[in-house]
């Protein structure tokens, strides 16, 4: 049937040419003639074919049926593998995108440990450059344990090793066969990880060792205590001084607690205004068992912007920034707190005439205390962190004071500063901006007022 075409043009040939050739005597040629006619025609549909085959993606444009089924199969299956290949090259895409965002290198090598692929990450941790591929992965990363790692070639294996570019990083790499002749290495950065685990570690040590002394001055009273064999007046006396290790522990139990729940407890959605003289005033209230007079500290509230957060947070703000002061002034030498309206830029403390949106009120704490030396003030807000540890010890304090304050800072969106000189005292302040402040319409109109004072005086 499929080749009923080319009968019929045969036959309308044959056709056309007998009575022609019958008629002019020269039958020979007339059928010689339909013969090359009908040859010609399935030339022409052969280079149709053949043009087509040198570019088979394009539909085949024969008009023969039976050469153009000779063509169409071919083409509907290079369609289909078409179809196919660009799907397979979306899902190749997608992979090869998510390699290169993950953080971790990912290098494929062959059975010879030659490096075939990799990722952006292997470029940062590895340095890797496309000129290394084909290289052996042990020649560009020259570490010792990393290449008898890549050696043993075991499937899952694990190392930990120094990073053979920077000193101060720890890297972790896994490797495994994925075909028979291939490895996928991973090589992820530990640094992080390993920071973490040794605070955790250390964290731990102080917890312990913070606690122990108190508890072995309780336990060494309470064996007094329990002696019947000693004067009843040192029995009783111990009693009393009881109190000060089970305070100690308390607070730290406390300390501890608290930080917890500041690390644990999301920020609540609704935050309710707090004014912050009123706060200043209880927290001064409440430090002044460790003040050497009632007017040592001087509280300077200038602001009457509320701060949108969490009281008893900020209250411990206030607390531990005051208690230090006092604690690490020598005697009597003023303390101050203030709240204060200052310009948006916040190592600036000039009044501005800033519209309220971009006010920012201060709080800080100032001391002529003891100091603390440059080298020491980023890591104060560390837990346990003591400039002077039998200072600290004699002092009291837990060593958590300022690590509460940096977490409740950052929890409302600001951050502790300090500066300070040894010998001369201290400053330790925050910023909030009006973003964290409510009432500030009152601020504006002052700094308004301030504002054209200050001009009409200019
Ligand atoms: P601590 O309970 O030991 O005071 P903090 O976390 O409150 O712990 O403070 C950490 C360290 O920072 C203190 O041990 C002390 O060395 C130093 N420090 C904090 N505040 C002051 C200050 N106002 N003046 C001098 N040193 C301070």
């Amino acid at each position: 049937m499929k080749f009923t075409k080319e009968v019929v043009t045969a036959l309308l040939l044959l056709v056309l040419a007998v009575p022609i050739g019958l008629a002019t005597g020269a039958l020979g040629w007339a059928l010689f003639a339909a013969t090359l006619a009908w040859i010609g025609l399935q030339w022409f549909e052969f280079r149709k074919a053949q043009t087509w085959a040198a570019r088979p993606l394009r539909p085949p444009a024969n008009a023969n049926r039976s050469w153009y089924a000779l063509s169409i199969t071919p083409y509907r299956m290079l369609q289909r593998e078409r179809v196919r290949s660009r799907q397979f090259m979306t899902r190749l895409r997608e992979v090869m995108a998510l390699v290169e965002v993950i953080p971790d290198a990912v290098i494929i090598l062959n059975e010879t440990g030659e490096i075939e692929g990799f990722n952006a990450a292997a470029q940062r941790l590895l340095h890797l450059k496309e000129s290394d591929r084909g290289i052996g992965l042990a020649a560009v990363v020259r570490s010792p344990d990393f290449v008898t790692f890549l050696r043993e070639g075991v499937n899952n294996a694990i190392l930990e090793f120094p990073s053979p570019f920077d000193a101060d990083k720890t890297l972790e790499a896994r490797s495994f066969s994925v075909e028979e002749n291939r490895f996928v290495v991973l090589v992820r950065d530990n640094t992080e990880l390993n920071r973490l685990l040794t605070m955790r570690q250390n964290f731990i040590a102080n917890v312990s060792h913070e606690l122990r002394t108190p508890l072995t001055v309780v336990s060494g009273y309470l064996e007094t205590i329990a002696d019947d064999s000693q004067p009843d007046d040192l029995r009783l006396s111990l009693i009393d001084r009881l109190t000060s290790p089970i305070g100690r522990i308390r607070s730290l139990v406390d300390d501890l607690l608290l930080l917890t729940r500041l690390e644990s407890t999301p920020m609540p959605a609704e935050l309710d205004p707090v004014s912050m003289p009123q706060l200043i005033s209880n927290a001064v209230q409440e430090v002044q068992g460790l003040a050497h007079s009632r007017d040592q500290i001087t509280i300077n509230c200038t602001s009457n912007a509320k701060v949108l957060g969490i009281e008893a947070e900020l209250y411990s703000v206030c607390v531990n920034l005051l208690s230090n002061a006092l604690r690490y002034s020598q005697e009597g030498t003023p303390v101050e707190i203030s709240w204060q309206l200052v310009d948006g830029d916040t190592t600036s403390t000039e009044v501005a005439s800033d519209a309220a949106s971009q006010s920012t009120v201060r709080l800080m704490v100032k001391d002529a205390g003891v100091g603390i030396a440059p080298e020491h003030l980023h890591r104060i807000t560390e837990r346990f962190y003591r400039v002077d540890m039998a200072d600290a010890r004699t002092r009291g304090g837990t060593g958590l004071g300022l690590a509460i304050v940096k977490h409740v800072l950052r929890r409302h969106n600001s951050e502790l500063h300090v500066s300070s000189v040894v010998g001369e005292g201290s400053e330790f302040y925050c910023d909030f901006t009006a973003a964290k402040l409510t009432d500030l319409a009152a601020e504006s109109k002052l700094l308004d007022n301030q504002s054209s004072q200050a001009h009409a005086q200019a």
